[in-house]
């Protein structure tokens, strides 16, 4: 396990939490970067102005980017704003282009990390080389994947080292964009507590309405900064349109920002805290016997079905308990996503378990 510990208080263009990364989601013009970045660097709060040069589309003719041109307009943005730079790299070409270019700062698609050659290839790239790095999540949710990309960079000798949240597909279409899975950045912190971790609400929510209160929730799972896109014509941007903000209009969502101490310093405060937690802790452990109550009746159905030669499944039955918890649910102020999701869980845990006493001689 490669160890990875990258204090981001010592980055680059740091000036406090949270570490703000904004620009357009694809460089366009000249003029459009350049207007981008002046009014960006107006607003005296962020530290490294994004803008992607190679776009990666889902579907084959769409905007795919100005590629390598774009470079020397942010450039100029360094030079004329002071700003620093950061772009996505998704080969070993694009890590040479930046490098020449003096940027900054270069993070790994979604589309990218999922892929282990790819990431390698770009690690061999950066071996030696003294830039900031992020790895965005996988499109798919698996952990282990976004943690072995990150150690593949770490090795290459890359310090300053982060990863960024922008949300997991899905096939369902969903409010958001992409699913936030909270539990995966949660998670990582835990896996890795001295890992930076970026959320990026742009690409999570997919509309304008909902970039502060994901914002919100990252802030307030003290996560260590926010990588927004902005245009100064999100209408007309050519990628991302629905989820621009003008800098106008980032400046009014970062001020409705509530920045929570990660630790009360109060002895008081604390205390009441812990009392709070002993009794949610208390909460967890009946729900676990529960849980182990529910499945020894599973278990009993179970060698009844066997006996009597009935198939574990029964959905008629089962669409009859989710229909009831999510009511039910309901009238306790419980979402319905919420209860559908850990009775599909509970569900699934116990079919494994009928499938054992099928198994069982
Ligand atoms: C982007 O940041 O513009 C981008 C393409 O993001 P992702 O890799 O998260 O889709
Ligand atoms: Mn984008």
């Amino acid at each position: 396990m490669t160890v990875i510990n990258s204090d981001i208080k010592e980055w680059k263009g740091y000036t406090g939490r949270p570490f703000l990364i904004s620009g357009p989601c694809s460089a366009e013009s000249e003029e459009q970067v350049m207007e981008t970045a002046r009014q960006l660097a107006a607003l005296n709060r962020i530290s490294i102005f994004r803008a992607g040069m190679w776009k990666p589309r889902t579907r084959p003719d769409s905007f795919e980017g100005v590629g390598a041109e774009g470079l020397k307009w942010l450039r100029s943005v360094k030079q004329e704003t002071g700003l620093l730079t950061g772009i996505e790299v998704a080969n070993e070409r694009h890590v040479y282009e930046a490098l020449k270019y003096g940027i900054d700062l270069l993070w790994i698609g979604a589309r990218t990390s999922v892929n282990p050659f790819a990431v390698q290839d770009i690690a061999n790239a950066l071996q030696g080389v003294d830039v900031m790095v992020l790895v965005k999540n996988p499109i798919n949710p698996d952990i282990d994947l976004w943690i072995g990309a990150l150690e593949r960079i770490a090795r290459a000798g890359i310090t300053r080292l982060g990863a960024i949240h922008r949300g997991f597909s899905t096939f369902e279409k969903t409010t958001y964009r992409n699913q936030p899975n909270w539990q995966l950045p949660i998670e990582m912190r835990r896996r890795i507590p001295d890992l930076p971790i970026i959320c990026d609400p742009s690409h999570i929510g997919g509309a304008r309405m909902y970039l502060h209160e994901i914002s919100q929730k990252a802030l307030d799972l003290n996560f260590d900064g926010l990588m927004i896109e902005s245009h100064i014509d999100p209408a007309n941007a050519l990628s991302d349109s629905q989820q621009q903000v003008t800098p106008n209009d980032l400046n009014e969502l970062l001020s409705r920002l509530i920045l929570r101490n990660p630790s009360p310093a109060d002895q008081k405060l604390l205390d009441m805290l812990g009392e709070l937690r002993q009794q949610i802790d208390v909460y967890d452990e009946h729900l676990l016997d529960l849980m182990e109550k529910r499945m020894k009746v599973v278990e009993k159905i179970g060698r009844y079905k066997k006996e009597n030669n009935i198939t574990i499944l029964q959905s008629l039955r089962w669409d009859e308990i989710i229909k009831r918890a999510i009511n039910k649910g309901a009238a306790k102020g419980l979402g319905a996503e919420t209860i559908e999701g850990i009775f599909k869980a509970i569900h699934q845990e116990s079919i494994n378990r009928q499938m054992q006493v099928m198994n069982d001689e």
